[in-house]
């Protein structure tokens, strides 16, 4: 995994068991010189207390979490992202549950992605057209030996009345950027390359990583 002309870039952790959250984050930072690594491509073999880590209110609060947790495991800079769908007409939720969402019943039945995306549109299923706006909101936090930051990075737009493409992942199905008349899903993987609550964190996490992932003495 060394660089270009034999040289080893330096490596930053993506703390994240998401292959979708992972692969996003590898095309956003492609351009710098940096590594950008997944939990097991340093043999970090996942524990049951992972699914603990994001307890908290706010998803800059649980972003650290997770970062703090895989950078003691990792010893290198680590970054995490923790994110979420905000609805208006349901009062800012689901937010930092928006994994969690959908009963466990549901999940059970129709895998944890498509199950969410029922049970927003069974919430909303008496919500008018023009009462649907939402946001996706990202926080990403930065850790390493020296000391930690969180950035975040968001994107407004609207829930659909029904699942619509088969690109991204999660609720990009449902999910429509204000200006687009497509949802995420629809749209071509650059349209949410630009725009995206990730991308905005990414673009505001890159002066971070270049003054702190750099090559060893
Ligand atoms: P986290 O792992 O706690 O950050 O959970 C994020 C939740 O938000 C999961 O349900 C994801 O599917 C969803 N989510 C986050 N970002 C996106 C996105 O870019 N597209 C679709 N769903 C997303």
């Amino acid at each position: 995994m060394g660089g270009k002309g034999g040289v080893t870039l330096p490596p930053v952790l993506v703390a994240t068991r998401s292959p979708h959250k992972l692969r996003e984050i590898r095309d956003l930072l492609s351009d710098l010189a940096i590594r950008v690594l997944g939990p097991t491509d340093l043999g970090l073999a996942e524990l049951p207390e992972e699914d603990e880590l994001e307890p908290f209110d706010t998803f800059a609060l649980n972003a650290m979490s997770k970062a703090k947790h895989f950078h003691v495991r990792s010893g290198i800079p680590t970054l995490a992202d923790d994110s979420g769908l905000c609805v208006d007409a349901l009062d800012g939720r689901p937010g930092v549950r928006t994994k969690r969402f959908a009963p466990p019943d549901w999940v059970e039945r129709w895998g944890r992605d498509e199950a969410n995306n029922r049970w927003l549109l069974e919430k909303l299923s008496d919500v008018a057209r023009d009462r649907r706006g939402a946001r996706y909101r990202c926080a990403i936090a930065l850790t390493d030996a020296l000391g930690h930051e969180v950035v975040e990075g968001a994107v407004e737009g609207s829930i659909a009345r029904e699942p619509r493409g088969s690109g991204g992942f999660g609720y990009d199905p449902l999910f429509i950027p204000d200006g687009e008349a497509e949802t995420f899903a629809e749209l071509p993987a650059s349209a949410k390359e630009e725009k995206s609550h990730r991308s905005r964190a990414v673009r505001s996490a890159r002066d971070w990583l270049l003054e702190h992932v750099v090559p060893g003495p």
